[in-house]
C-alpha cells in the first residue's frame, strides 16, 4: 500500500455534512449584501507582494509573519492574498471606477495566512467582504454595520454577538498618539510582552490590542487615544453612533479596539461573540480613507468590512442552529435494471417540474439496499419504479419521514404533490 498524503497543516477539507451549513450561511450573508445593492467583484487569489506590504503596512502581522509568498517562473514575487480589501482597491483603481461613481462592492473567497492553527483560526479561511468607495459621511459606516446586523438576525445568531466600536481618528491624530504612547512605554519597556516590545518600534498602536495581562495593566495609565482625536473625527464618530441608536442597535465603545491592519482611519468596529473562545471576532471593519491614494489612486474615502465565514459557521453550529445536511430530497428506486431508462426519464421530469434535488439510484442491487441508501441520503421521499408503474406510466411515492401509505400517482399528480409539500414546508 502507498502512503497517504495528509492535508496540509492549518488547511482543511469541508466535507458533506458540513459543507451544507457552510453554503447556507454563505448564501444568506451574500443575499443580505445584495439586498443593499452591492455588486460582486471577483478578485484573484495571487497578487504582487508589494500590494500587501504597501497596502496593509510592513509592520502588520499579516505581512510580517503570516504571508504565503512565492516566486513564479518569471521571478515575480507573488503572495497568496491574506485579505480582500487591498485587491479590491487595486481593482477599483485599475478601472478608475471612482471617477464615474461611488462603487459599492462585495467579494467572497479564501484568504491565506500562516498562523498558528486552532479552532476558528486556519491557514486558509474564508471571508465575505463589502467595500464602499467615495462616501465620506457616517451614513455608510452605519450601513455596513446594518448589513452585519441583518446577517446575524437572518441566521439566528443575534443574541450571541455584540458590536464593539471605536474611532482611531485621522492619520495625524494617530501619529501624535503613537508618539505619546511610545514616550510613555519606552521607560517601561521591560514590563512589556515580547511582541509588544517589538511593536514599540514598528507599530506602537497595536500594543493596545495585546492580550497579555501585564501589558494591559501597564496600559491602564497610558495616554488615552481619545484625547488625541480631533473634532472632525469626533463628530464623525458621534454621527455613526446616532445612526445606530436610531435603529436600536446596541454597541459598546471599546477604546482599546485598534484593528490589525494599518489602513484604518476613524471608525473601526468588530462583531464579537463569547461562544468561540479567543477566536471571538466574527466580522471586522471600518473606514480606510487613505488607502486608495496610498495604492496609487485618487484621494477617495472608503469603508468596509470582512466577515470570517468559518467562524460564523462555527457559531451557527455551536448555537445548535439547524442546517439541512441531506444529499437529496427525492431518491429514485428501480425494482429491476430494465426500469432504468424509465427512472431516468422520471428523475429528469422531477428536476424540471420541481425545485427538488433528485438522486437516482445507480449501481443496481436489491430494493432493500436501495431503500437504505434512500434513507441515508436524507431524502424525504422515495419514488419507486417497477413493472406495474412502467406499464401504467405511473410511480409509487413513499414518504420516508412520515407515517403514510405508499401512493400510486401519475407524473402530473406526482409533480403537484411534491410542489404542494414544498410550498407548505
Ligand atoms: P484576529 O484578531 O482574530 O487574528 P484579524 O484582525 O487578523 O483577526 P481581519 O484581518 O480583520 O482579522 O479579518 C476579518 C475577519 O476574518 C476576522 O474577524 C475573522 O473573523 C476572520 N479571520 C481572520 N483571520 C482568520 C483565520 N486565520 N482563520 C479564520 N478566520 C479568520
Ligand atoms: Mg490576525
Amino acid at each position: 500500500m502507498s502512503e497517504k498524503t495528509p492535508v496540509v497543516r492549518g488547511l482543511r477539507d469541508i466535507y458533506p455534512g458540513e459543507s451544507e451549513r457552510f453554503d447556507m450561511v454563505e448564501q444568506s450573508m451574500i443575499e443580505i449584501i445584495r439586498k443593499y445593492g452591492y455588486q460582486e467583484i471577483r478578485l484573484p487569489m495571487l497578487e504582487a507582494i508589494d500590494l500587501f506590504s504597501r497596502g496593509l503596512g510592513e509592520a502588520t502581522d499579516a505581512v510580517e509573519k503570516e504571508m504565503y509568498t512565492l516566486e513564479d517562473r518569471d521571478h515575480d514575487v507573488l503572495a497568496l492574498r491574506p485579505e480582500g480589501t487591498a485587491s479590491c482597491v487595486r481593482a477599483v483603481i485599475d478601472r478608475n471606477m471612482t471617477r464615474e461613481g461611488k462603487p459599492r462592492l462585495w467579494y467572497a473567497g479564501p484568504m491565506f495566512r500562516y498562523e498558528r492553527p486552532q479552532k476558528g483560526r486556519y491557514r486558509q479561511f474564508y471571508q465575505i467582504g463589502a467595500e464602499a468607495f467615495g462616501l465620506e459621511g457616517p451614513d455608510v459606516d452605519a450601513e455596513l454595520i446594518f448589513m452585519g446586523h441583518d446577517m446575524w438576525k437572518m441566521l439566528g445568531l443575534e443574541s450571541a454577538v455584540e458590536l464593539e466600536m471605536n474611532t482611531i481618528g485621522s492619520g495625524d491624530s494617530r501619529r501624535a498618539y503613537s508618539e505619546a504612547l511610545v514616550k510613555y512605554l519606552n521607560p517601561r519597556k521591560k514590563e512589556l510582552d515580547v511582541d509588544s516590545e517589538r511593536r514599540l518600534t514598528t507599530n506602537p498602536m497595536r500594543i493596545l490590542d495585546s492580550k497579555n495581562s501585564s501589558t494591559q495593566k501597564l496600559l491602564e495609565s497610558a495616554p488615552d487615544l481619545h484625547d488625541f482625536i480631533d473634532s472632525a473625527s469626533r463628530t464623525h464618530f458621534e454621527g455613526v453612533c446616532e445612526y445606530l441608536d436610531r435603529e436600536g442597535i446596541n454597541f459598546r465603545v471599546n477604546p482599546r479596539l485598534v484593528r490589525g491592519l494599518d489602513y484604518y482611519t476613524d471608525t473601526v468596529f468588530e462583531w464579537v461573540t463569547d461562544k468561540l473562545g479567543s477566536q471571538g471576532t466574527i466580522c471586522a471593519g471600518g473606514r480606510y480613507d487613505g488607502l486608495v491614494e496610498r495604492l496609487g489612486g485618487p484621494s477617495v474615502p472608503a469603508a468596509g468590512f470582512a466577515a470570517g465565514l468559518d467562524r460564523v459557521v462555527l457559531l451557527h453550529e455551536t448555537l445548535g442552529m439547524n442546517a439541512d445536511e441531506s444529499a437529496a430530497d427525492v431518491y429514485v428506486i428501480v425494482m429491476e435494471s430494465r426500469h432504468e431508462a424509465y427512472a431516468r426519464r422520471l428523475a429528469q421530469f422531477m428536476r424540471t417540474e420541481t425545485s427538488l434535488r433528485i438522486r437516482q439510484h445507480l449501481g443496481g442491487g436489491k430494493v432493500g439496499v436501495q431503500m437504505r441508501q434512500a434513507d441515508r441520503s436524507g431524502a424525504r421521499w422515495a419514488v419507486i419504479v417497477g413493472d406495474d408503474e412502467v406499464a401504467e406510466n405511473r410511480v409509487a411515492l413513499k414518504w420516508l419521514r412520515e407515517e403514510t401509505e405508499q401512493e400510486s400517482l401519475d407524473f402530473e399528480q406526482l409533480a403537484t404533490c411534491l410542489n404542494r409539500a414544498v410550498e407548505s414546508h
